[in-house]
């Protein structure tokens, strides 16, 4: 990395690279855990789930995107192999075996609220210490905040449905 860049942080960067190399595999797997999820998902409002899946699967391959480029900028490698994933993630990985959709949603919905916590956390690590990180972790939460939202919606849309019926 450049040494101006590496002179202004406030912080260890060993210890900012293996944090953000955590998000990095949660986010691999979170990506995994949506895309997979919209291939198999089933039940009523699909078509809907579906189209939230895929977004949100796009925006987690950009954000492991994000991450990587930071982590290599911060003179670090981001993990190499996927089952370096499992050993470093945060949130885990949960595999939508039964595919009905409001437990792909609910599933996804704890996913989220993970991920709001970790960025949160990063957030208060690197405030005042590495504005570069802070600046793109904070894009990052603003998207996960979203996220959740998005799968309550449904969720709740999905329960006035049923409650009709
Ligand atoms: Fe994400
Ligand atoms: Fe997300
Ligand atoms: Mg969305």
């Amino acid at each position: 990395m450049g040494e101006r860049g590496i002179q202004i942080l406030k912080i260890n960067v060993d210890q900012l690279l293996k944090i953000l190399n955590k998000a990095f595999s949660d986010e691999w797997l979170a990506y995994y855990q949506y895309w997979i999820g919209s291939k198999v998902v089933k039940g009523p409002m699909k078509e809907a789930v579906i189209a939230e899946l895929v977004q949100h699967a796009a925006d987690e391959l950009r954000h492991a995107d994000m991450l990587s480029l930071r982590i290599v900028q911060l003179g670090g490698t981001p993990i190499l192999r996927p089952e370096d994933w499992y050993k470093n993630t945060n949130c885990g990985y949960d595999a939508p075996e039964d595919p009905y959709v409001k437990n792909i949603l609910d599933q996804n919905v704890k996913g989220e609220r993970c991920a709001i916590d970790t960025y949160s956390d990063i957030l208060d690590l690197t405030k005042d210490k590495d504005p570069v990180t802070y600046n793109l972790v904070l894009q990052i939460l603003q998207d996960e905040v979203e996220h959740e939202e998005d799968l309550q919606a449904l969720v709740e849309d999905y329960e006035m449905m049923m409650s009709k019926t």
